[in-house]
Parts: C-alpha cells; sequence; structure tokens
C-alpha cells in the first residue's frame, strides 16, 4: 500500500538516508539503470524499489558502479543474477570486484573489517563494460563517465546530461551539508580537489551522493561556488 517513491529528477528515485544509498533511473528506452548495489544482503529492498515504481527485475538493463567498495558493490552478484543487467565500471573497479577487494582509502581496523566482510559476502562478478572518463554511455539520451579519483583510485562519477543530475559515489557526500568525502577515508585529497572542481563545473541540478541526502540546486543555489571557492589548489591529477 506505499505510495509511489519520490522522483530527485525525472525517473530517479532511490534508497536514501540509511547506511548507503541506491539510486535507479528510469528511462522509457533505456530501461533501468541501476547506480551501485550497497551493503551485502540489500538486493531485496533494491528489487522492492524497482516494484514499487511499476518495474520488473527483468527491466533492469545496467548497473553503474562508481567504485568497488564493500557499501556499493556489496549486492551486485545478487542484483545480477535477478535482473540479467549489464555491470559497468573502471577499470581499476573490475580489478577489485573479480578479487573481492576493497579499494585502499582506509586505515587500520577499519581495512580489516571491510576485506572480512568482503570475503563472506562477494562475490566475483564479471563487468560487462569498462569505462574511462570522458565516455558517454548510451542510457537515456546519455550518461557521461567522469574520472573522479580521490576517495579511492577507481572512483568514477556519472552525470546524466539531460536533466543534469550527477551520481557522485563518494566523491562527495551529503551526510551533513554538501562536502567532500572526509580526509581519514580519502585515498589522495589532492586528487579529490582536482576531481571535485570537474564534476562542480558541470553545474550539477541535483546531486545523487552516495551517502546523506539527495541534493538539489533550487533549494541550495549557492552552495557549488562556495564549494568550489573552498577547495585548495593543490591538485596534481589531471
Ligand atoms: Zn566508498
Amino acid at each position: 500500500m506505499s505510495d509511489k517513491p519520490q522522483a530527485y529528477a525525472p525517473g530517479v528515485y532511490g534508497l536514501v538516508g540509511g547506511a548507503v544509498n541506491v539510486y535507479i533511473l528510469d528511462d522509457a528506452d533505456s530501461g533501468v539503470t541501476i547506480i551501485d548495489a550497497g551493503l551485502p544482503l540489500a538486493a531485496g529492498r533494491v528489487l522492492g524499489l524497482i516494484r514499487d515504481i511499476g518495474r520488473k527485475p527483468e527491466d533492469v538493463k545496467h548497473i553503474l558502479i562508481t567504485h568497488a567498495d564493500v557499501d556499493h558493490v556489496g549486492s551486485l552478484k545478487p542484483l545480477v543474477d535477478a535482473t540479467g543487467a549489464d555491470v559497468v565500471a573502471s577499470a581499476e573497479s573490475e580489478t577489485f570486484i573479480r578479487r573481492r577487494s576493497n579499494p585502499p582509502h582506509i586505515a587500520l581496523p577499519m581495512s580489516l573489517l571491510s576485506r572480512a566482510v568482503s570475503l563472506v559476502f562477494r562475490r566475483a562478478v564479471p563487468v560487462n563494460r569498462i569505462v574511462a572518463g570522458s565516455d558517454v554511455l548510451d542510457i537515456a539520451g546519455g550518461i557521461r563517465v567522469i574520472a573522479t579519483p580521490g576517495h579511492t583510485p577507481d572512483h568514477v562519477s556519472y552525470f546524466w546530461e539531460r536533466e543534469r543530475v550527477l551520481f557522485s559515489g563518494d566523491l562527495l557526500n551529503n551526510t551533513d551539508g554538501l562536502r567532500l568525502t572526509p580526509p581519514r577515508i580519502t585515498w589522495s585529497m589532492a586528487a579529490a580537489h582536482d576531481s571535485a572542481r570537474k564534476v562542480l563545473a558541470l553545474n550539477p541540478a541535483v546531486i545523487c551522493a552516495g551517502h546523506g541526502d539527495v541534493w538539489l540546486a533550487e533549494k541550495e543555489p549557492e552552495r557549488i561556488e562556495a564549494l568550489l571557492a573552498s577547495l585548495p589548489d593543490d591538485g596534481e591529477a589531471s
């Protein structure tokens, strides 16, 4: 008896505000796309959201991965099994997905915990399409891939050009205002600053971050400029 889920942009829905966010993009022509695959044991909730918008698991054609942390790929295998969707990820993420390991960016003992959780719950999944920065996916009129290393070395973001929706993964979070993911869980802050400059220059209308609320430009139009102005000019990555 639930109402239709909230749309953050046309066709964009999410499991938002829990430990980690999972998004879906529903497009009449290209079907359903899942962006990031959540923690282990989350597939049922993702599939529930898909049913709540009137779609079936078989309608899911693509699963886009921003990076291979266990909270973003934990339910990738059961989601692939349930939907038959193609998996899209960077070459670096593909390695971690195949090895069921996490990219380097967190210190002991948390890194050991995520390693253990990964070995217990994750299964290797073939990546069907390897992407790199400036690729444009033929989904919903065009989703641009942006290489955004920083939080992790393998990180990419996805920008849906028609509605200017940025799926930022963990480059940005919005748990307590829109900002960069904190240094203690960041592989390279210099790279993260460079990556943030790249995505913010796209002037997104909606930012679907990996953690926290969805950010809407219409509610906080000055935030992008302020965030850009706050970034130190220490970037070395290209
Ligand atoms: Zn992460």
